[in-house]
């Protein structure tokens, strides 16, 4: 049987087949990370699971790299590449919530901003990430950590099941009682086994929230560290909150005089009764002077939209992430010396918990490594000019490289740049020679390669 064409491809498709020629190819190709200037041969932009067949077909038959492209944000430029076929799920965004079961049905390019709209009409929510135009997909099939995880587990913990078209175009539903070992495999293991037209969710009651960052002088970056370290550990599981540095945006609540300047910060997140909230947050105002702070009680999906100026799409980006067990004296010092020379307001170090119910999951139960970490810790800088790429992509080094021997030798993939593919193996653990053989039985011949790639 000779390979499908384009043209037969475009006669296959429901969707949009955008190639090189057409008017829309600029913005086509482009990702998140302004970095990434890669020319695919051809962006699929698919409306249905059909749609993604043929592309899959199309691009095994052709021998031709093939990127998945959910929300798009993946450091690394995940969702695009050179000369190969894009399947972009921008138009696929549609969610499905049952109030009944409190579960939710999402299509692949959905990003968190749908998401949390659709769930929080019904009073509901799962973890998800801080910024709302972030994919569902890649966050998710990495891990998924944001300000319910301690509470709620990572995203994936919630997943229920999944609609996977496999290598060989066919269509899988991966769940605990079908393709177990497949379902095992894409929690954790991102875009390698497959690509997954629509997610299932497990969601949890939570409504408005107390929340809000709190910003302290720079000279007490160790004195709210320590705090922060002896706080986390035994805070109640509602409480989301990680520490960061950050140079204070030009803000109505942060005083004009202090804008740009570099601040420690506390961002927190009750989700526990929205009236316990200013309880709750009393040991944040115990441990130093607040010197601006944005608190109260909002809806949840408003504090997943709360820093989405600082990352419009086409800023440049660059990563690096590392699990962390404790925060010893040691760390406390390397992040003290490298946090407070973050380049741009857009550059930071997080340290987001990974406690609590991320920890009640088996090491083994999903392919997600290190539940023995307390934290996964990202430093990212973001910036505007290409002039500045050295600098930026220089502190991230610098810092991540400090914090090393504090370290685990892995990290969240997601936090992780294109730099980084020889982390691949340690990111996972104990759970990587499973993952390699799982590989082996689904995409023998690698085409889910444009990621994070664990080798069949
Ligand atoms: C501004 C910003 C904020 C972030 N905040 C958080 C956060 O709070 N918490 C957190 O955990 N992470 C966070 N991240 C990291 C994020 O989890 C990763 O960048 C993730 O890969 C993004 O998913 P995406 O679908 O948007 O990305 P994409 O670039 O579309 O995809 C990323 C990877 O997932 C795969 N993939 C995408 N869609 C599919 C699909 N439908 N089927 C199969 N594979 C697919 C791709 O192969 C690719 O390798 C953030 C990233 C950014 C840029």
């Amino acid at each position: 049987m000779s390979a499908t064409t384009l043209s037969e491809l475009r006669e296959q498709v429901r969707g949009e087949v955008v190639a090189p020629d057409d008017v829309d190819y600029e913005d086509a190709r482009r990702v998140h990370n302004g970095m990434i200037d890669r020319r695919p041969a051809v962006v699929v932009r698919v409306v249905n699971a059909g749609d993604v067949m043929a592309t899959v077909s199309y691009a095994r038959q052709g021998g031709l790299d093939l990127a998945i492209r959910g929300g798009g944000h993946s450091g690394p430029g995940f969702g695009t590449c050179d000369g190969g076929v894009v399947i972009d799920f921008s138009r696929m965004r549609s969610v499905r919530v049952d109030p009944s079961a409190q579960t939710a049905r999402a299509d692949g390019g959905a990003t968190w901003g749908d998401f949390n709209a659709a769930t929080h009409a019904f009073g509901l929510a799962t973890t998800g990430g801080i910024i709302s135009t972030t994919g569902i997909a890649g966050l998710t099939l990495g891990g998924g950590i944001g300000y319910l995880s301690r509470g709620y587990g990572l995203s994936l913990d919630n997943l229920v099941s999944a609609d996977v078209v496999t290598a060989d175009g066919q269509v899988l539903v991966a769940s605990e009682d079908q393709n177990a070992d497949l379902f095992w495999a894409i929690r954790g293991g991102g875009g390698n086994f497959g690509v997954c037209t629509s997610f299932e969710y497990q969601l949890h009651p939570v409504e408005d929230v107390y929340w809000g960052p709190m910003f302290y002088e720079i000279a007490e970056a160790e004195n709210v560290l320590r705090f922060y370290r002896d706080f986390i550990k035994n805070a109640p599981e509602e409480m989301g909150a990680f520490p960061a540095f950050q140079i204070a945006p030009p803000l109505p609540f942060i005083p004009e005089d202090r804008h740009g300047d570099m601040f420690v910060a506390i961002v927190a997140c009750w989700s526990g009764p929205p009236e316990e909230g200013e309880k709750q947050f009393r040991p944040f105002h115990e441990v130093a002077e607040v010197k601006a702070e944005l608190l109260g009680r909002v809806p949840y999906p408003a504090i997943n939209a709360a820093f989405d100026g600082l990352f419009p799409k086409g800023i440049r980006q660059y990563w690096k992430g590392n699990f962390v067990k404790e925060l010893s004296d040691g760390a406390i010092a390397a992040h003290v010396e490298h946090g407070p020379k973050a380049p741009t307001v857009s550059s930071t170090m997080h340290l987001y918990p990974i406690d609590g119910a991320c920890h009640r999951v088996a090491p083994d139960a999903t392919a997600f490594g290190h539940r023995d970490a307390n934290f996964a810790m990202v430093v990212v800088s973001a910036w505007e000019n290409p002039s500045d790429d050295d600098a930026n992509i220089q502190w991230v080094r610098d810092y991540s490289a400090a914090m090393a021997p504090y370290s685990e030798a892995g990290g969240y993939i997601n936090f992780m740049d294109s730099d980084d593919t020889n982390r691949v193996q340690a990111n996972y653990g104990e759970n990587f020679a499973r993952l390699v053989e799982t590989k082996r039985k689904y995409d023998p011949g690698n085409l889910f390669n444009v990621n994070q790639n664990i080798l069949p």
